[in-house]
């Protein structure tokens, strides 16, 4: 049974809905989610809801159906996210653990560490106790593994994963990891579960291999219930079927059916899901398709002399090119690879921004729930604090005056072109681009519940929104389209408005959010729709292999062709060309212009130099690191 609490209820009414809950002869457990915090009640099979509805401070009392309470959807709606330093597990994110099966010795663990690390793998794996089916295999190195295992992260900054087999030895291996892995054979090891119960660090749990979802989840429930830890992380690493042509069959289908069922991260692991490292790669880029949250994956200096697992282990260059592609299949189903060396460091400008503001927080304009919130959590990770302003133009002003040190524009779009306004305000303000992040962006038909589409007379639409659902509007020509300059917003208005006539073009997270139904998701006119975002601040990227930059030239012959001449002498690759009217100058242009480089090189700085004398004016926004 669930208690919603009702928004804002005080601290008293709380303390005395959970003596209620004690009297009944239940426990109470406080779950926080962003939308919608509830006391479950844990224990008691007698209770009923009338025993809790009139008190105040409750919103609703509902019983939950699943043998598992804490770990099921009912009970949390949210994702959880599971935090392991700055890493960020769950949610939009794939996060990449890999490693050797099992730690043989110092130098081939530090070289594995090493070799990942500069690929940028955040976390590490590694078998330190090893459960081996043969008692005269190799079992681990046992303290001595995870003393490897932590001068690993010493040396490269990686976290570490490693399992811990037996409930005895919880506490040990909790003072050397950052998450514990439980093994596939002892999932239903209860009283392991319940010793990882008592500890805060988060727990990886393999499902066992003949376990189903359901009592997977009951394993959850053990390390969810039986203390404070509520960092649980699942692992799908195959089951045991009729089929013997690889080591165990990938239960693909339970990606979907336990983000449905359970608000938990999912993970893949196809090293051991297959046994055959040929395989390995193929499923790793299905389980993501299917929405993992990540994957774990073995690998070894010299998979042919491994002491376990050899045959399933990739080599680096096989990591490296499977990082790749899993970039490439992220975004398609909007998520994004979280690799060490692709966020914040390089965007960090030269110089700290001077301002008084948060360190790590960056403007948007919208509401929650834009696409430009999203840019920056796939650019920054999950726990950059995204504040909502309600122009582009107001994104520069507190980035310029430091009230943050970030701001994150929509800069282009594939479908419906520029987004002209704020390649103005980088002409007007001094900020520098410090980087940039590709969007998939989907968008949804979003109304009140109840509302059918055949009920829609008026859609409120941010006008690029409007543009890039252009064949679905023509569907419909009789309904009218209001212009709102935010997705988000707009959602936010049919809402406040309890519109029965009108529907809204967002995000589903902006449904999401906002409590909305989506009578239609994927209305875009192409799927392949990706919005380019610019991250921008009051100092200069350090480094970068793009500069973005804007001139003007006289108005005569062969002018433009003089200035595009100097980047082919110079062997620059112009990979953006567009001209924009000059405000007060009819037909008269400036040129916005990217092309493949960095500033602090010679050729660049020399073919600046030479620029200028074609220019009558020139602005360089920045050189960054392209996405
Ligand atoms: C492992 O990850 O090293 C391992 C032993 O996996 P599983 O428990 O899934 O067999
Ligand atoms: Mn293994």
């Amino acid at each position: 049974m669930i208690i919603v609490l009702k928004p804002g209820l005080t601290d008293a009414e709380l303390a005395a809905i959970e003596e209620a809950v004690r009297r009944a002869g239940a426990s109470p457990v406080l779950v926080e989610g962003k939308e919608r915090p509830v006391v479950a009640v844990i224990g008691a099979t007698k209770v009923e809801t009338s025993q809790f509805e009139s008190l105040p401070g409750v919103s609703q009392v509902l019983r939950v159906s699943k043998p598992y309470k804490l770990a099921s959807r009912e009970v949390k709606r949210e994702d959880t996210i599971v935090h392991v330093g700055d890493v960020a597990i769950g949610g939009d994110q794939v996060v990449v653990m890999a490693g050797p099966c099992a730690v043989e010795n110092r130098k081939m663990l530090l070289e594995s560490a090493h070799r990942l690390s500069a690929l940028g793998v955040t976390i590490l794996r590694g078998g330190a106790f090893k459960p081996r089916t043969s008692p005269y295999s190799f079992q681990g190195l046992g303290e001595d593994g995870l003393k490897c295992l932590t001068e690993a992260r010493d040396e490269t900054g990686m976290k570490i994963v490693t399992e811990v087999m037996s409930p005895d030895k919880v506490e040990i291996v909790a003072r050397y990891a950052d998450i514990l892995q439980v093994g596939a054979r002892n999932m239903q090891n209860f009283d392991l579960l319940k010793e990882c119960a008592q500890i805060h660090k988060p727990i990886l749990l393999k499902r066992g291999l003949s376990a189903t979802i359901d009592e997977w989840l009951q394993s959850a429930e053990y390390i969810l219930s039986a203390g404070k830890n509520r960092n649980v992380i699942l692992c799908e690493r195959g089951i045991r079927t009729f089929e013997t042509a690889t080591r165990n069959t990938m239960d693909l289908n339970a990606i979907p059916v336990l983000h449905e069922k359970t608000h938990l991260p999912v993970i893949i692991d196809p090293s051991h899901g297959t046994g055959v490292r040929q395989y390995v790669a193929p499923l790793a880029l299905a389980g993501i398709a299917a929405g993992a949250d990540g994957v774990m994956i073995e690998c070894h200096p010299e998979p042919e002399k491994a002491l376990s697992d050899g045959p399933q282990s990739l080599t680096f260059e096989l990591v490296e090119r499977l990082l790749r592609d899993l970039e490439a299949i992220a975004p398609v189903i909007g998520k994004h690879l979280v690799l060490s060396h692709r966020h914040l460091p390089a965007a960090r400008p030269a110089r700290k921004p001077h301002g008084h503001g948060h360190a790590d927080s960056v403007a948007f304009q919208g509401e929650h729930g834009a696409f430009s919130e999203k840019a920056a959590r796939q650019y920054f990770g999950e726990s950059v604090k995204a504040s909502p302003t309600s122009s582009f133009r107001e994104v520069f002003e507190r980035v310029s005056s430091g009230e943050v040190p970030y701001g994150i524009l929509p800069v282009e779009n594939s479908l419906g072109g520029s987004i002209h306004q704020n390649y103005d305000l980088l002409v007007e303000n001094d900020l520098h681009i410090v980087g940039e992040t590709k969007l998939r962006v989907v968008h949804s038909l979003i109304a009140n519940r109840g509302v059918k589409v055949a009920d829609i007379r008026r859609i409120y639409a941010h006008p690029q929104a409007a543009a890039q659902c252009e064949r679905f509007l023509r569907q419909h020509p009789s309904w009218s389209i209001l212009q709102v300059y935010d997705t988000a917003g707009s959602v936010k208005m049919v809402k406040e408005e309890k519109a029965l006539d009108a529907a809204a073009i967002a995000s589903s997270a902006a449904a999401r959010q906002f409590d909305m139904e989506i009578l239609k998701e994927g209305i875009e006119s192409d799927p392949q729709n990706y919005t380019r975002f610019i991250v921008v601040a009051r100092e200069p990227a350090k480094a970068g292999n793009k500069v973005s930059l804007v001139y003007a030239t006289e108005n005569k012959p062969g002018a433009l062709l003089g200035t595009l001449e100097v980047f082919s002498r110079k062997g620059l690759n112009l990979t953006k060309l567009e001209s924009r009217p000059i405000v007060g100058k009819p037909f008269e242009y400036l040129f916005y212009v990217d092309f493949t480089g960095d500033l602090h090189e010679k050729t660049v700085g020399a073919a600046l130099k030479e620029l200028k004398e074609h220019t009558t004016f020139i602005k360089v926004f920045g050189s960054y690191p392209s996405a």
